[in-house]
């Protein structure tokens, strides 16, 4: 039995199905190192009675043999976005501070399905909204990692923070995240995960607290490439409550193991060295270039001309999506609501009082860009250029299987940096954008460490509905680094 320390999700597997541990013993283990980490304030709400629960049950279930799940008895984070049913789900926010969903979010419907494990929920931007989860209403998370000889405390990345933060920390074995811009891929790198983004709709929004409907994606936060490819087996399916959910056949994703990467082309954008990439991020990606060409892959440089226009045209659509799905805060069906005495100083109050600043500033650009007289000036010519991004990746992917780039065009900064200026932390974002906006599957792998040892993270972008050679792609960058 290998050290509790020691386990990722295929390892626990492997031990809970050899009965060399129980799912009771692994989900106190768990249960325990989230007391010990509490200042990391990786989660709001933490369930160790259900845990135990379902851990009771996983191990009934192993001992005799039958209907084991994929991720039977294996404990897990869920981002508290996810509504589960019964239990408190607030996205972060004070507007859903007390909310008790009474259904189930189809993703976690499908982890419990498949044995997982709850240990809670965990911690976010505010309405997923952020790049350091600096914007919950439930306090900051901080990343385990330190910079070597330091003691600044370093953001998470996010809004996938608590989770990412809980998976480093080992609080959990892994934990789900959702990406509308890059928010599962950009705490993945900066915490030293594997995060992978699926195609859109490839797992169901149903029962997801929205964003921005059009771009969020559920997806996996974990230890290992091929930990990965088993939540994401868990959560995926066609769902006929979110009518965005794809019929597409879900693959066995453990077959990325089968591909051949000597036949796989790995496209270079020009357009990803951007200015203010860091150099060492620069380098790790060259590196892994030349790791894959040494490996058989055949490097094939390719233009995506319209991503420039990414971030912009993010920061037009995801507040515009974000301000029509949060009108329904409204003080009246949902949550928090401030005392008022007519309907209308009712909503103003609730909503003033419920949302905090950056949520506020995204409504504002949402409502702005799709009023009367700028709607045709920034809404609809953001769905132009969001084509021209599509198009661009569908030329791109007639010459290459998967494009490598990095994740983030910076490591992970300290608590408070970047809070000044709110266009400095969108530029966070400008790597994980374009393949958000065109719906494509992408994962993130520590490519290496910088020189204060913090990692680095290397993102391989695929055709949709590819999972399976993101997997392995991210796979290769798993086994060839050198740390
Ligand atoms: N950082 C981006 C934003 O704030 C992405 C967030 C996300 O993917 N949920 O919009």
């Amino acid at each position: 039995m290998s050290e509790l320390s020691n386990l990722n999700i295929t390892s626990a597997r492997e031990n809970l199905l050899k009965k060399e541990i129980s799912s009771v013993e692994l989900t106190n283990y768990y249960i325990g190192k989230i007391e010990e980490n509490k200042g990391l304030n990786c989660y709001i709400t933490q369930t160790p009675e259900i845990a135990l629960k379902m851990a009771k049950k996983s191990d009934e279930k192993i001992s005799g043999g039958l209907d084991i799940g994929i991720l039977e008895g294996i404990p897990i984070g869920m981002k508290d976005l996810f509504c589960t049913n019964g239990v408190k789900t607030t996205a972060g926010s004070r507007i859903l501070e007390n909310f008790i969903p009474f259904y189930e979010s189809t993703v976690s419907k499908n982890l419990w399905d498949n044995g997982a494990v709850m240990l809670g929920k965990t911690n976010m931007d505010e309405f997923a909204m952020g790049s350091a989860n600096t914007t919950s209403f439930f306090g900051n998370v901080e990343n385990p990692l330190k910079e070597k000889e330091s003691i600044k405390k370093l953001v998470p990345g996010g809004s996938s923070g608590g989770s990412a933060a809980a998976v480093a920390s080992g609080q959990c074995l892994g934990a789900t995240g959702s990406d509308t811009g890059g928010s599962i891929r950009q705490p993945a790198s900066f915490c030293g995960l594997v995060g992978l983004k699926p195609t859109y709709g490839r797992c169901s929004r149903f029962g997801m607290v929205a964003f921005a409907s059009s771009l969020d994606q559920a997806g996996p936060l974990t230890k290992s490439v091929n930990d990965a490819a088993l939540m994401l087996q868990a959560m995926s399916g066609y769902d006929q409550k979110d009518s965005t959910s794809s019929k597409n056949r879900v693959p066995n994703f453990l077959d990325y193991k089968n591909l051949d990467l000597k036949k796989i082309k790995i496209g270079l954008p020009k357009e990803y060295i951007i200015e203010g990439l860091n150099s060492q991020i620069k380098e790790c990606w060259e590196n892994s270039v030349k790791l894959f060409k040494d490996n058989g892959a055949e490097i094939i440089d390719i233009s995506l001309p319209h991503t420039e226009f990414a971030l912009p045209t993010y920061y037009i659509i995801a507040p515009a999506e974000a301000s029509a799905n949060l009108a329904r805060y409204d003080g009246v069906r949902y949550g928090f609501r401030e005392k008022a005495d007519e309907l209308l100083d009712l909503y103003e109050c609730t909503r003033s009082s419920g949302f905090g600043d950056e949520v506020k500033r995204r409504l504002m650009i949402g409502t702005y860009v799709l009023s009367a007289g700028y709607y045709d000036a920034y809404y609809l010519k953001a769905l132009k250029v969001r084509k021209l991004i599509f198009n661009d990746f569908e030329n791109a992917f007639k010459k290459c299987d998967l494009i490598l780039t990095p994740t983030t065009p910076n490591v992970a900064f300290g608590i408070g940096e970047k809070q000044n200026d709110p266009i400095e932390m969108y530029l966070n974002d400008v790597l994980t954008v374009p393949a958000s906006l065109a719906g494509l599957p992408a994962i993130s792998v520590t490519g290496g460490l910088n020189d204060k040892s913090l990692p680095i993270g290397l993102q391989l972008i695929g055709k949709p509905f590819d999972e399976v050679s993101v997997l392995a792609g991210g796979k290769f960058l798993e086994d060839s680094r050198e740390f």
